[in-house]
């Protein structure tokens, strides 16, 4: 984390933690975020390493616990970046195809989002050895918690919690 504020230059930053939660097929995920809040000019910026951490952690739960339906389809596309077009080529579907699973206008054949779920669980893998959720305390239906790839870049243990 920077000591100097990149807006005003002064040595005045806060540790700060800011909730985020991310909501799919109706499981809300949950982590505290340390960011740094400068007390001289309010500049707080939104720490994008972090919080993306978070999105592939949920994506990866997402991908390991489903269900498979077009929300979550959703989740684990935009975890990969890709947009709806180069998700329809991906899976091999017309464009229209995945804009209906999305919308819950029809459902999204089991093989197109395993595929997705596995790149998903794939990139995961790749980037931190271990998949980010490893440490499951309770079934998903009731609460887990999990170490996000924020640890290292923040030296402490954001938690994912599902609520
Ligand atoms: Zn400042």
């Amino acid at each position: 984390m920077n000591v100097v504020c990149t807006n005003c230059g002064a040595r005045t930053l806060a540790r700060c933690d800011r909730e985020i939660s991310r909501t799919w097929h109706g499981r809300t995920y949950t982590t505290k975020i340390p960011f740094a809040r400068c007390t001289t000019c309010d500049f707080a910026p939104i720490p994008v390493d972090a919080v993306l951490a978070f999105e592939r952690a949920v994506a990866t739960h997402v991908a390991l616990f489903g269900p498979a339906n077009g929300d979550t389809f959703r989740c684990l596309r935009r975890s990969m970046n890709l947009d709806v077009e180069e998700a329809a080529r991906l899976v091999q579907v017309p464009l229209e195809s995945v804009l209906r699973w999305e919308h819950g206008r029809g459902k999204v054949p089991i093989a197109s989002w395993l595929l997705l779920a596995e790149l998903v669980r794939e990139q995961a893998a790749r980037e931190g050895g271990p998949v980010p959720i490893v440490e499951l305390t309770a079934p998903p239906s009731t609460r887990v918690l999990a170490r996000t790839h924020a640890d290292g870049v923040f030296g402490r243990s954001p938690r994912v919690g599902v609520a």
